[in-house]
């Protein structure tokens, strides 16, 4: 298995854009989300760290390691609290399943890991004889640290990576790259051959050109942290072939882990003018 090599196999997120310096992050659309999917969403307690890492371990089979307190820190609760949300979206059944699947079938035991802030990455997955999540901590983290979106782009590398032990490797890549046609994956070169009136699409971002690895994971990433946009975007018929990719990858989630993530895939549901405002409808006393 060629992707549990013990070099770290180290997966950054580039090319974030953090909002700008005083702007009022919007509010994230949980109770949309969980309204749409017909389904509660589970909130762990982040009350305290020691309470959410033991709710982490009992809903998720996750292993919590922040071994220099910075959840304890500023901006800790709303890290736990992104942490929790992303995990939602996926469901319990669903990572629950993820991380059986490393365990059963390469005998790797799977952890959380908040690392120490860096300016080059906001986090990572490490591929070792254990599988590592990383974090990078940062304690101004309404501009961009550890965000819900951020956990859902590596869980989305994850969910690839078992969907190519299931299906022929290549047979991923072939099929993405025919869904996007005349566009190919640039590497290194995303940032210059960008062009968002072109690849916008097809792509959800320019780091997407860098592979089809990068592809999926910020589709994954968008589908957390942006839902009310990605909707917009998957039903306008300009961007068609981004449809249908998202449409290719909830079925290979879908088919190679489990349905069990439906609240993720919430965005492709038919535009409804209404949908995303049950949030805020009066209610009734
Ligand atoms: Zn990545």
């Amino acid at each position: 298995m060629k992707i549990f090599t013990t070099v770290a196999l180290v997966l950054l997120i580039f090319a974030m854009q953090p909002f700008p310096a005083g702007a009022v992050p919007p509010e994230r659309p949980k109770l949309a989300a969980a309204a749409a999917a017909g389904e509660d969403l589970l909130e762990l307690d982040t009350s305290s760290v020691s309470a959410f890492s033991r709710e982490l371990r009992k809903h998720y089979a996750i292993s919590l390691k922040d071994n220099n307190s910075y959840l304890s820190g500023i901006g800790g609760k709303k890290m736990m609290d992104e942490i929790s949300l992303c995990l939602s979206l996926f469901s319990p059944e669903f990572i629950k399943k993820m991380v059986d699947y490393y365990s059963k079938e390469h005998s790797s035991f799977f952890t959380l890991e908040i690392v120490k802030p860096s300016n080059s990455y906001y986090a990572y997955v490490e591929w070792g004889t254990n599988i590592k999540i990383c974090l990078a901590y940062n304690s101004n983290n309404e501009r961009n640290g550890v965000k819900a979106s951020v956990l859902a782009h590596e869980l989305g590398h994850m969910v690839h990576f078992i969907s190519e032990d299931y299906m022929r490797k290549a047979r991923i890549k072939l099929d993405l790259m025919e869904i996007n046609g005349k566009f190919n994956y640039v590497g290194d070169k995303y940032r210059r051959d960008w062009n968002e009136y072109r690849h916008g699409t097809t792509f959800v971002r320019s780091y997407s050109l860098y592979s089809h690895y990068e592809d999926v994971a910020t589709i994954f990433e968008e589908l957390v942290g942006d839902p009310e946009s990605m909707q917009e975007r998957l039903n306008d018929p300009l961007n068609a072939s981004l449809r249908k990719k998202v449409e290719y990858i909830r079925d290979m989630t879908y088919n190679c882990i489990s349905d069990e993530c439906s609240a993720l895939f919430a965005p492709l549901e038919e535009d409804d003018s209404a949908y995303w405002k049950i949030e805020s409808l009066p209610k009734a006393s």
